[in-house]
């Protein structure tokens, strides 16, 4: 047991592929088996890995992303599936302890969930990020974590963006204002 964590973020059907509902396309695509090496190498290690995943429900009037996106990962739908190589690793490994799966709804995996709380308990204090998308779920979740404290380490290998400039971008504020590490 280490202090440092894994969290995995969105890389699911609507996010990585080619029919997607708001896909990151082929840079997404070409991650699969990096991101899959990396998660396998945290749970081979024994530090606590997170999926993260977003959930919506359809047609929710309420939800902000609701006049910014096209619907994607409708609950109960196999746009939420985990993508590839990823959605076997994870179900090998689902049964761990120390792997974990929680839904969220909004971009970042802190808000209203209980990351921070499992975090906290386990005494874990850097945080490892992979997934997409990089300016968005990876930035805002990377922001939330420099706020309350954590170190953070982003993957290169590990995301990507339908946003060339945007995943460029997120990566430069990683490094110059969170004072994180991309590796
Ligand atoms: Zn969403």
């Amino acid at each position: 047991m280490s202090n440092k964590a894994l969290l995995n973020i969105d890389y699911t059907h609507d996010f990585v592929a080619e029919d997607g509902k708001l896909t990151c396309g082929e840079p997404a695509q070409a991650l699969e088996n990096s991101i899959v090496a990396i998660t396998e190498a945290f749970i081979q290690a024994g530090d606590d890995v997170f999926f993260a995943i977003d959930a919506h429900e359809a047609n929710d009037p309420h939800h902000p992303e609701s006049k910014l996106f096209p619907p994607h990962n409708i609950t109960g739908t196999a746009g939420r599936a985990l993508y590839g190589k990823l959605a076997g690793l994870y179900a090998t490994h689902q049964h761990s302890p120390r792997v974990h799966y929680f839904d969220k709804t909004r971009y970042s995996a802190f808000t209203g969930t209980n990351l921070e709380l499992k975090l906290r308990e386990r005494s874990i204090t850097e945080l490892h990020l992979v997934g997409v998308c990089t300016d968005i779920c990876i930035l805002h979740t990377a922001v939330d974590a420099y706020n309350k404290g954590f170190d953070i380490v982003v993957h290169r290998k590990g995301v990507a963006s339908f946003n060339p400039q945007g995943h460029d971008f997120a990566l430069n504020h990683v490094e110059t204002t969170l004072g994180g590490k991309v590796i």
